[in-house]
């Protein structure tokens, strides 16, 4: 039997849906890689401030039609990043569409690419900044992701 590999844009997709499954809010479960020269720099799920209430053990804090409790997961890989430096010109592997403050913040540190599974919530001015700073985006449906990491015997 032929033996395929993963490509490096599924392979890192793969990990940002397992790290989706760390995620303390109801609401969505979310999880973000951030990978230069194919090596993860760092990633980050959706969750609360460290050591305080999840939304699982409670119900979401809902404003606005948004859950405030949480941290993006986004924004976590962009901190947990910074802890030892955020290269530039990353790409960032997401599970869901970046809103709009995740997106001005990815640009600030030097996103250079974006690879999504889910076309959640694709708000106008995220992507009008991304065409701004010539950001790719990239849309990786989750039937191909599926599709790729099924090819191991393993699951
Ligand atoms: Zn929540
Ligand atoms: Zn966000």
């Amino acid at each position: 039997m032929e033996t395929k590999r993963l490509a490096w844009d599924e392979y890192f997709a793969a990990q940002a849906l397992l790290i989706a499954n760390r995620s303390t809010c109801k609401r969505a479960r979310v999880g973000t890689v951030l990978v230069q020269g194919n090596k993860v720099i760092s990633t980050g799920y959706n969750g609360s401030v460290s050591g305080t209430e999840h939304c699982i053990d409670h119900d979401c804090l809902v404003i606005d039609g948004h859950c405030v409790r949480t941290l993006h997961a986004e924004v976590n890989a962009i901190l947990q990043g910074a802890e030892r430096g955020i290269p530039k010109d990353f790409t960032a592997y997401v599970t869901h569409f970046p809103c709009l403050n995740c997106t001005k913040q990815l640009l600030q540190v030097g996103c250079k690419r974006v690879v999504y599974i889910n076309e959640y919530r694709m708000d106008d001015y995220a992507r009008y900044l991304y065409k701004e700073k010539e950001v790719e985006l990239v849309h990786l449906p989750i039937e191909k992701v599926k599709a790729a990491i099924v090819e191991t015997d393993l699951i």
